[in-house]
């Protein structure tokens, strides 16, 4: 958390709480992806809150988040989709009973090593995203090593998605869930009866097969669209946004028409204008690279960003607000992400102004002070 600043990320738990059950209709069971402190919008507050709507099992990345989150208070299921690092990661699997996902060789002889005790863990195959996880070719030789280790119980097989958002690449998408299904066949044939899931929100939303026991869902349960931008936008459309990030204004002022404004003069003023100085800036993860590009939302009508976005300060032209009756006062709070009526700014077109996608826009803002509503 960035302790000085005024910005405030406003996360609103009935929205994810409602994407959930949009997702549980169409999925089936789910198991919320709480990573990176649930996507910027705060570990505790969003795990209890879709406990209340019946997730018991939470899949987080690192270790260290899986003994975090049971310090909350959890007492679901966590899954580690990272696995352990470092020999703090091996001794918490088993005190605080965190199931780790293992796709390498290399991490099995090391938890062999090092846990003696019954302990549930994932297996994750790398079916196209070559990333983290096992060859399908392996499976015969990780089967039999599993015969000698009863201690350590497969309850899960995981794989993930690489193209799953992307209509354009719907046949790679086809091309693992069969992969997939084929690894958990045999499996099962060895007698392992593990629970199996592949789909990530793209997956459960836009492909069938790739529903499985569970579907590992994170951007759609805070009402990220992973469609947004393509032909498959329907797809996501019933989906609320959870997050609202605002700003206070510092200051407002005339620019005369030929002035520059902000570092390197990249904005000249080609009329009289009014300017408003927002407290927000690339210091609490408000992109350099809107400068210029943006839009903020202040109460309910866009204002574009004029000049370069600073280290706590972005300036944006409030000329039109008069127009509508609007004064613009030192202390008003202006919207970076949300905010009321049409100027709402969803985080898809944040994202495409700031050159990037929505998971770091959330990331990104939610370590600012949060509040949860
Ligand atoms: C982050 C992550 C997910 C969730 O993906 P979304 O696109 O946010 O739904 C699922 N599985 C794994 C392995 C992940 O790392």
């Amino acid at each position: 958390m960035i302790a000085y600043s005024k910005i405030t990320a406003r996360v609103h738990l009935d929205a994810i709480r409602h994407n959930y059950r949009l997702l549980a209709a169409a999925g089936g069971r789910i198991i919320p992806v709480v990573k990176s402190d649930a996507y910027g919008h705060g570990l505790g507050p969003v795990v209890q809150a879709l406990g209340r709507e019946g997730a018991d099992t939470f899949a987080v990345g690192y270790v260290h988040e899986g003994v975090q989150l049971r310090a909350t208070g959890c007492q679901g299921r966590i899954l580690c989709l990272l696995g352990p690092v470092d020999d703090d990661d091996f001794s918490a699997l088993t005190s605080e009973s965190l199931i780790p996902c293992i796709g390498h060789q290399e991490t099995l002889d090391r938890l062999d090593r090092r846990v003696d005790s019954p302990l549930n863990i994932a297996l994750k195959f790398d079916t196209g995203m070559s990333r983290l996880g096992f060859r399908p070719d392996e499976l015969p030789e990780i089967l039999d090593f599993l015969k000698r280790r009863p201690h350590l119980r497969p309850v899960m097989a995981l794989s993930h998605l690489a193209v799953a958002d992307e209509p354009q690449q719907a046949g790679l998408t086809g091309e693992q869930c069969r992969e997939f299904s084929d690894i958990v066949r045999a499996l099962r044939a060895a007698g392992h009866a593990l629970e199996a899931n592949l789909a990530n929100s793209a997956g459960l939303l836009a492909h069938e097969g790739s529903r499985c026991d569970s579907q590992r869902t994170g951007l759609a349960l805070y009402g990220g669209n992973p469609f947004s931008g393509t032909e498959w936008a329907h797809l996501g459309c019933e989906l609320r946004p959870a997050m609202e990030v605002s700003a206070p204004v510092l200051s407002v002022h005339p620019l005369d028409k030929g002035q520059g404004i902000s570092y390197g003069h990249t904005y000249v003023a080609d009329e009289d204008m009014l300017v408003a100085v927002v407290g927000v800036g690339y210091s609490e993860g408000y992109s350099r690279g809107l400068s210029n590009r943006g839009f903020m939302n202040f109460k309910g009508h866009r204002v574009p960003i004029v000049g370069r976005v600073c280290m706590q300060m972005t300036c944006v032209d409030v000329s039109s607000l008069a127009r509508h009756g609007l004064a613009v006062n030192v202390g008003d709070e202006v919207h970076l992400l949300g905010g009321p009526g049409r100027g709402s700014i969803q985080a898809g077109e944040l994202a495409e102004w700031w050159g990037t996608i929505d998971y770091e826009v959330f990331c990104v803002l939610g370590l600012n002070r949060k509040i949860h509503v």
